[in-house]
């Protein structure tokens, strides 16, 4: 079995569930490109709790975790099958505490991303949530201590965003970023692209540019579950890099 890519999609709006544009067809072509997965966990940005928790569903539920948005999007429905197997492996493999919760399911920090991926529904998938209480290397270690299920056939996907400031969204700048979203996205670039992985990790030593950026960390921590994951061999494909409505940063990581 060939060992499997790790993933980072900078999800953005909910929309790109239901939009043709060029970062859902990026991440189609992506799932075209690399080996069909036997399963997926996914960090969601939107499943950010106190601890760390695990969903062990035969079937997960759609959760529409998002306000305000036209109808049509209420009505994506993403009923993969679960992973309770795989979800107790990883549970083992996670030295930090955890426990199982079913209280959540797949969020549209996943299926926004998944529907345009894997449409077929086929491919198992769960969800481990991100403990908002933990520093950025409990997160990096969790992906660390998953990284041998990538032997397995399984893809690990974080979603999330790297700059992600909803206060600052700015409508008028349609495809383009503030100075300093650019700046920090370079940054973790850089970082990414040299596997210093230490910058990422000490991101608020970035000073104000990264205060402005992650205001909250929920969407830049799936990106430390992924570089956790990957291998200082991998080779590095960067996809949507760019940044919308002023503070959105859409830039991905496909580790392979
Ligand atoms: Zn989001």
């Amino acid at each position: 079995m060939p060992k499997m890519p790790v993933l980072f999609v900078g999800h953005g709006s909910p929309m790109n569930a239901i939009e043709d544009n060029d970062f859902s067809k990026n991440w189609r072509s992506l799932a075209e490109r690399i080996p069909k997965p036997e399963a997926i966990i996914s960090f969601s940005a939107h499943w950010f709790t106190d601890g760390t928790k695990i969903m062990n569903q035969e079937k997960p539920e759609t959760i529409y975790d998002m306000y305000g948005f036209p109808k049509e999007l209420y009505e994506v429905v993403y009923d993969s099958p679960g992973a309770p197997d795989l979800a107790k492996l990883s549970k083992e493999l996670i030295s930090k505490e955890t426990e199982f919760d079913n209280s959540w399911g797949i969020d549209h920090g996943t299926w926004s991303v998944l529907v345009h991926m894997y449409p077929e529904r086929d491919i198992p998938v769960f969800q481990i949530s991100i403990d908002a209480y933990a520093p950025p290397e409990a997160h990096y270690q969790i992906g660390k201590e998953l990284s041998s299920l990538r032997g397995q056939g399984v893809l690990i996907l974080g979603t999330g965003n790297i700059v992600h400031n909803l206060r600052l969204v700015d409508w008028s700048m349609g495809n383009k970023g503030f100075e300093w979203a650019y700046q920090f996205d370079d940054f973790i670039n850089e970082n990414t692209l040299a596997n210093n992985h230490e910058n990422i990790l000490n991101y608020k030593d970035a000073g104000k540019m990264a205060k402005l950026a992650v205001p909250t960390p929920d969407h830049f921590y799936p990106l430390l579950y992924v570089l956790g994951a990957s291998d200082q061999e991998d080779k590095i494909t960067v996809f949507n890099k760019s940044c919308v409505l002023g503070s959105v940063t859409m830039t991905g990581y496909l580790f392979e």
